[in-house]
């Protein structure tokens, strides 16, 4: 599967984010050995494990639900946190690295789907952080672009149109205030059951648990 996928994602070059979550530390060292290199992980807990337990140069992500008093657990080496959904969060990510001497990348996190539980900000709230002051000060961290959740439905006409949302958002804050930064390019949105449809709408990074690693 996991070579099937890479075919697939090869012609945009869109990067794969294998979901490790739940699965054991061997699970993903087959993985590596296969040649997979990024890893995306939801709990601080179990991204810190299996960053102890494995290679070093594997490229971590954290792609859940983020609190401020966690990020110091994972500021020494996460490579992106794909779930920031807050100014305050941002600030303590800032914090943290600075202690390390790291730049983190970080997307913003936006709510796109219908079901209310999902994490996220809105257009307005991530123009609000922006412009803020207290953003324009950090140094130490570095927004690589947007993630989002689709509804989890077997309506396709309704996925497409929240990944072609987020990619709208995308644009316009590309436009606003990304302009002369070509290191704002990621649009991470695509899971085991909807990839295909986030490449042809545009993703850059799909994030794929269930297709590599069998059910949870
Ligand atoms: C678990 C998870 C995934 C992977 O989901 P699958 O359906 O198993 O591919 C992707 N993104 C996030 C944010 C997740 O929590």
């Amino acid at each position: 599967m996991l070579e099937k996928i890479q075919a697939q994602l090869a012609p945009t070059q869109t990067k794969l984010i294998a979901v490790s979550k739940t699965h054991p530390p061997e699970r993903v060292r087959e993985l590596y050995d296969r040649g997979q290199r990024i890893f995306g992980e939801n709990k601080v807990q179990e991204l810190v494990a299996k960053y102890e337990a494995l290679p070093k140069d594997i490229e971590w992500h954290l792609i859940g639900h983020l609190q401020t008093n966690k990020v110091k657990y994972i500021a020494p080496f996460v490579a992106c946190i794909q779930s920031v959904d807050s100014l305050k969060l941002l600030a303590e990510i800032d914090k943290q690295a600075a202690k390390h001497g790291r730049v983190i990348d970080c997307l913003l996190q936006f709510h796109i789907a219908e079901e209310e539980t999902k994490f996220g900000l809105d257009e307005t709230e991530a123009m609000v952080l922006l412009q803020s002051a207290e953003f324009q000060s950090f140094k130490n961290v570095r927004i690589t672009g947007v993630m989002g959740m689709a509804t989890f439905t077997d309506d396709q006409v309704q996925v497409q149109r929240e990944f072609r949302h987020l990619r709208s958002i995308f644009e316009k804050l590309k436009a606003q205030y990304f302009a002369e930064q070509t290191s704002f390019k990621e649009i991470s949105m695509g899971m085991s059951g909807d990839y295909l449809l986030a490449i042809a709408e545009g993703s850059t990074m799909v994030r794929v648990g269930t297709l590599l690693f069998g059910a949870r």
